[in-house]
């Protein structure tokens, strides 16, 4: 059979972004101020550095106000959570993003919850999970989002599809099968008890594999013709000594071959996170300021 369509999220995510220039573009010019979006950092970890450095070139890039703070690893939660709130109180913040994750001296969960949810532009705020879990408008998580996004690109309405999401995590699995169950999937969420998991993904149309486990998802474990999501960034050794290349949670090569769409890693799932966090901090700064926003 034919090889996979390749689902180009590094395009998609672009196309997103240029969107998102338009509308703060129009409501710069209607309220008289750029969308603005904090994004605070605490410690030097390097993958965290990058991403908030990647953030905040493409806020600015986008026509919106881009605000970093960055707290020392050994800053005090109290510190943190005085930033926060001072953060909640400015007007020119639509959007607050704290990095996770924390230094073990603060707790993640009280964090979190000290930021007002109409900023949580990250959606992990327990009001904004609620919001997602009874159908009200609120913040999604930014990852589960951009692969609602792309499934909606490609399949249209996902209406009575069976869909397994691999992995229940906070931050991708359970947000992930809130939306599928919303864009009325019948939804199955497995995970590290769960008994045959190639016989559970087999009945799946939708599979979304969010696990941090190289190459797990086989080509054999797939239904012919299913849509494959791999949110997984894992690094591994390369060929070459001493170097290493990132793979996804889903083994490609073997999937390609029997599924009919698959997200690449990298250029997949990866690239729509930010642009995802761009569209709801303009989403946020309509709210903020009382406008209507149509997307
Ligand atoms: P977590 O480690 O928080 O969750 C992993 C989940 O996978 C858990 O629910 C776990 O089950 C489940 N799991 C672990 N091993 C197995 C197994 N052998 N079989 C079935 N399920 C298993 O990870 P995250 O959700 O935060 O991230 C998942 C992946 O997505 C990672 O590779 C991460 O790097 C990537 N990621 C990518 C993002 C992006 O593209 N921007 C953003 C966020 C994450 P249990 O609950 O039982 O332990």
């Amino acid at each position: 059979s034919a090889e996979a369509e390749r689902i180009d999220g590094k395009a998609f995510a672009e196309g997103l972004r240029d969107r998102v220039a338009e509308a703060a573009a129009a409501f710069t010019a209607r309220a008289g101020r750029q969308p603005g979006l904090a994004v605070v950092l605490v410690g030097e970890d390097p993958a965290s550095q990058v991403y908030v450095r990647n953030k905040g070139r493409q806020t600015v890039a986008c026509g919106m106000a881009s605000f970093e703070h960055r707290l020392p690893a050994d800053a005090a939660e109290a510190d943190l959570l005085a930033l926060v709130e001072t953060l909640n109180g400015d007007p020119a913040v639509d959007g607050i993003l704290v990095q996770l994750p924390l230094p073990p001296q603060m707790d993640e969960a009280k964090v979190i919850a000290a930021i007002n949810p109409d900023k949580d532009v990250d959606g992990f705020h327990v009001v904004n999970v609620g919001r997602l879990a009874t159908g009200l408008p609120g913040f999604v998580p930014c990852t589960p989002l951009g692969c609602v996004m792309l499934l909606r690109d490609r399949l249209g309405s996902l209406s009575g599809l069976d869909a397994v999401v691999i992995g229940r995590s906070n931050i991708v699995g359970k947000p992930m099968a809130q939306l599928l169950l919303a864009e009325s999937c019948t939804v199955t969420v497995a995970h590290s008890r769960t008994r045959d998991l190639p016989e559970v993904v087999r009945r799946a149309d939708i599979v979304v594999a969010a696990v941090g486990r190289p190459e797990m998802v086989k080509g054999d474990w797939l239904k012919p013709g299913a849509t494959v999501i791999d949110v997984g960034i894992n690094r591994v050794p390369a060929a070459e000594a001493g170097k290493t290349r990132l793979v996804g949670d889903v083994d490609y090569a073997s999937a390609a071959a029997v599924a009919g769409a698959i997200t690449p890693v990298p250029g997949g799932v990866g690239p729509m996170t930010i642009a995802v966090l761009l569209r709801n901090t303009i989403v946020a700064a309509h709210r903020n300021e009382g406008l209507d926003f149509d997307e």
